[in-house]
């Protein structure tokens, strides 16, 4: 449930409805907002009753929140969350480009593309350095040398830098070197994770699982939002139906829907939900249009090369024309306004 503040309500009256919440069993969520406070009250309620908190000094309702997800949802905080990447804001009026390879290979093909991509408009730095392959014998990525690559890259262009954590123990490693931690679609039900990237307090790329349902993602992302971490960013990267024409369906659907349903800033990742590099400039194009916060592809020197996902990769010309027609696209890069004012929790 959600108890909504008067506008008059002291911070006294808002610090002793939240006491009362956390001496009930559960946890009390304050956000201040820039109208009234709301406190999110989280926990199970069962045999809790609305009007022990309705009769407050300060209280103005008591709303349930009808969503199995409570604080990923917009009944909870109808404004938008901007999550901040190191300084890079996510969810915010521009559109982010992160981009780069699936798998971090080498030093020099990882600062190629980084200056490449930062020179083109791309604010954060994707490179997989532990790779959840589907076979065991293809490339499972250069592990920790991979996130010194991603580090010094970060030294050298500026870019923010993105990595996926695949286990819970690799987490305080990973989180060294990276600014943002990927949680990939093959673990987006994997709860200790999802719990252990919670903890740690680092922004969060949460994939969409490839067989999950929105709100089975928007649940995996309440898992990292209920450990206290507020910085999630979801991530449509195509879900699996009956077509194998491409490698994924990219489900812009949800794009929409998600920034209806939640508060939470939605990217899209056109290289894994299509799998043809010849797709990924109509659909970063089509993702923006559906008011996608920002994109994730992928871009390799030489993509017929790549030790993993080459034929989704772009090259540096592809990659060009595509921030090239986002540009004119987008002007600024403005993703489609919203319904209410932007702010942080
Ligand atoms: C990736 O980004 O390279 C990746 C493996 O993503 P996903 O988890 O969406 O397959
Ligand atoms: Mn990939």
């Amino acid at each position: 449930m959600l108890i909504v503040m008067s506008r008059q309500a002291t911070s006294s009256e808002v610090r002793a409805v939240a006491d009362h919440v956390n001496q009930s069993g559960l946890r009390a969520e304050v956000s201040v907002g820039a109208e009234r406070t709301v406190i999110g009250v989280v926990g199970s309620s069962a045999g809790i009753r609305s009007d022990a908190f309705a009769q407050l000094p300060g209280v103005r309702e008591v709303v349930p929140i009808s969503k199995p997800f409570k604080l990923a949802s917009r009944e909870f905080k109808p404004c938008s969350s901007v999550v901040d990447v190191a300084g890079v804001a996510v969810g915010g009026d521009q559109v982010v480009l992160m981009a780069g390879p699936c798998s971090v290979e080498s030093e020099q093909m990882l600062m190629r593309t980084a200056s490449f991509v930062a020179s083109r408009g791309a604010r954060v730095l994707r490179g997989g350095a532990f790779k959840p392959r589907t076979s065991p014998y293809s490339f499972q990525g250069l592990g920790e040398v991979g996130l010194r690559l991603l580090a010094a890259a970060r030294e050298e262009t500026g870019l923010r830098v993105v990595s996926e954590v695949v286990t819970p123990s690799q987490i305080d490693l990973v989180a060294r070197y990276v600014d943002m931690l990927q949680v990939g679609t093959r673990n987006m039900q994997n709860y200790a994770l999802l719990q252990e990237v919670g903890r740690s307090g680092r922004p969060v790329l949460l994939k969409r699982g490839m067989s999950s349902t929105v709100e089975e993602w928007l649940l995996a992302a309440e898992y990292i939002l209920s450990q206290g971490n507020r910085n999630v960013v979801l991530c449509e990267r195509g879900i699996r139906t009956f077509e194998t024409a491409t490698r994924f369906t990219l489900d812009l659907n949800c794009v929409p829907l998600v920034r209806e349903l939640s508060h939470l800033p939605v990217v899209v990742d056109p290289s894994q939900g299509t799998g043809h590099r010849d797709l990924v400039r109509p659909m970063s194009l089509a993702a923006v249009a559906a008011g996608a916060h920002g994109l994730l592809v992928e871009v390799h020197p030489c993509p017929s090369e790549a030790l993993s996902d080459g034929a989704q990769s772009l090259d540096f010309d592809q990659f060009e024309r595509l921030t090239g027609d986002l540009d004119r696209v987008l002007g600024s890069r403005s993703p489609a306004p919203e319904r209410e004012v932007l702010s942080a929790w």
